[in-house]
């Protein structure tokens, strides 16, 4: 693969919209990708590994729980340091990116959030250390988009609970050391549960064959009568709202670390055209080209407009599913549209693993799908705006 030669496109400024602590936890992220993910991702997803190596690293920067206190083990940041961070893992690469906002936002919110202080202090030092692996199982084979309707499910046994279903296409599944599992009660109603790996009858298949997100480990969750002690009942959230509840944190992270990708493609698209000759002139003095640069650039900084402002009402407080919904609709389409655009800029090598654009362009597919399909995150903005669901 190609040296890494990022230069962080700003075309409008936005620097001058951040803290020093933000450019400064920016900056070492960045530095932290070019230094150990850009030398061997190329290669992990070729194998289709996820790169266990960068776990102290991704523990190091902070990326396991930005925003959880520093009691807990967490960095004690804010909401636009976490997107920042997201942001410059996803320059690397989307898989990598997927296990820090897994981690942080699907596991170590969840606990902090809805946990018992027992249950924070076992886990949380653990998680942000690397320590601790974890993932998030709520998809099931038959429910996706509609993971209310999950049968996944749990009994009260007196002294335990009894779990039983499984889940799909969980990310980290294959290696994690915990699993926060949503199930249905005996009434109907939906829990978090802490399953730990090594509990009996509880299986974690790897899933095989994707062309996508391939540095990022994915599997099912399988449970069959697995006895769960009743302290891993996390107590203070049930109903669909509790793992929505995550998602919404999971997602926000999601419109930062798009950027990343799309900033990834075009910086290597702008370098390659304005090296690359043809016809005697550099491909990037044709108009053709220019077009593709112009637009990506524009879409680029909208892009960073929406997830800064996104941002600053995440601390405030004040942001809704829906306004984080239109901000990862937006940006993954815009990130995916960019790197097929920059794909063809590169001509023939842009299919090759000596740079990026490929990569981002597979892994992309994967993130406008989870977390909300696309198609799904339209149909929540159509909710808002019209006050009528049109999901049924
Ligand atoms: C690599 C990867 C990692 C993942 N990691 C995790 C994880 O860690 N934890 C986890 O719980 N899940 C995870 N997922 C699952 C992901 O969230 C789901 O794939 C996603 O929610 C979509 O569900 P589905 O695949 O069953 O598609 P479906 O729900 O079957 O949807 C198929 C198509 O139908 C469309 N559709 C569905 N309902 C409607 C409707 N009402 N109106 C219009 N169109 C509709 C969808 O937009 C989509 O285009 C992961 C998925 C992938 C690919």
């Amino acid at each position: 693969m190609k040296a890494d030669q990022f230069q962080a496109p700003d075309y409008y400024n936005l620097d001058e919209l951040l803290s020093d602590e933000h450019k400064m936890v920016r900056d070492a992220s960045r530095e932290w990708v070019k230094r150990e993910v850009s030398p061997i991702i190329e290669e992990a997803a070729q194998k289709a590994e996820f790169p266990k190596q960068l776990i102290n690293g991704l523990a190091e920067i902070g990326a396991f729980g930005p925003y959880i206190p520093e009691e807990y083990g967490g960095a004690g940041l804010d909401q636009i340091s976490y997107g920042l961070i997201m942001q410059e893992i996803e320059r690397g690469d989307s898989g990598v990116r997927s296990t820090a906002s897994v981690q942080s936002s699907l596991v170590m919110y969840p606990i902090f959030k809805y946990g018992t202080e027992e249950q924070k202090k076992k886990y949380l030092p653990k998680l942000a250390s690397g320590e601790m692996i974890g993932c998030f199982g709520l998809t099931e084979p038959d429910h996706g988009s509609n993971p209310g309707g999950m049968t996944t499910n749990f009994k009260d046994k007196g002294d335990h609970y009894l779990l039983n279903g499984a889940k799909m296409w969980i990310s980290n599944a294959p290696f994690a050391d915990i699993a926060i599992v949503w199930a249905k009660n005996e009434e109907g109603r939906i829990h978090g549960l802490i399953v730990e790996r090594g509990m009996e009858g509880f299986s974690t298949p790897e899933t095989h064959n994707k062309w996508s997100l391939r540095a990022s480990a994915t599997g099912e969750l399988v449970f069959n009568n697995v006895k769960v002690p009743k302290e891993n009942l996390m107590p203070e959230k049930s109903g669909l709202g509790a793992p929505l509840g995550c998602l919404d944190s999971a997602r926000y992270g999601i419109a930062w670390g798009a950027i990343g990708a799309a900033m990834d493609c075009y910086d290597t698209a702008l370098r390659y055209a304005k090296e690359r000759e043809q016809f005697g002139k550099p491909i990037a003095s044709f108009q053709l080209q220019q077009k593709k640069l112009a637009e990506m650039i524009t879409e680029i900084t909208k892009a960073q407009l929406l997830a800064w402002r996104l941002g600053v009402m995440r601390n405030e407080g004040t942001a809704t599913s829906a306004q984080i919904s239109m901000a990862k609709r937006n940006n993954v389409a815009m990130a995916i549209n960019i790197a097929r655009e920059a794909r063809q800029i590169l001509g023939g090598m842009g299919i090759t693993g000596e740079y990026s654009i490929m990569r981002h362009s597979m892994n992309l597919e994967s993130v406008i799908t989870y977390e909300g399909t696309h198609d799904i995150h339209l149909l929540i903005t159509g909710l808002d705006i019209t006050g009528i669901p049109a999901f049924e």
